[in-house]
């Protein structure tokens, strides 16, 4: 967990989004249903919801993605951007979306089990076969 303030957007700049406070280190996330939504693993740093600001969240639509939670994209350039779990405080991220990279690093691998075999897991970082 670091303390950082940090901007982020999606492609087309229809949610933008201000970071404030402890961001949790980034987990590369293989579960299918990260596959299926970014079109390989997922790489998301999480924040308390008191963190998150929306400067702009016009195109901003939750998908019900399971009984247990939704995620976040934009209706206008089909960026993958949050995924959050019901009723929790907080917000995962998608790393990739902040302007300048993030002052943290990945620190776990998470559902490999699940993972596709076309690429490798990176072997310096843990690895988890469901959540650490
Ligand atoms: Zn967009």
């Amino acid at each position: 967990m670091k303390k950082i303030n940090s901007k982020g957007k999606c492609l087309c700049g229809g949610i933008k989004f201000l970071t404030k406070g402890f961001h949790r280190e980034v987990s590369n996330c293989h579960c299918i249903q990260c596959m299926k939504t970014h079109g390989n693993f997922a790489a998301y740093t999480k924040v308390d919801d008191d963190c998150l600001k929306f400067q702009s969240k016009k195109t901003l639509k939750w998908f019900k993605s399971s009984k247990k939670a939704k995620r976040g994209f934009c209706l206008r350039c089909g960026a993958s951007v949050f995924f959050k779990v019901n009723k929790s405080k907080t917000t995962s991220i998608s790393a990739g979306m902040f302007d300048k990279s993030l002052k943290v690093k990945t620190n776990k691998n998470i559902f490999v089990k699940n993972r596709l075999k076309y690429y490798k897991i990176d072997r310096s970082i843990p690895k988890f076969n469901r959540y650490s």
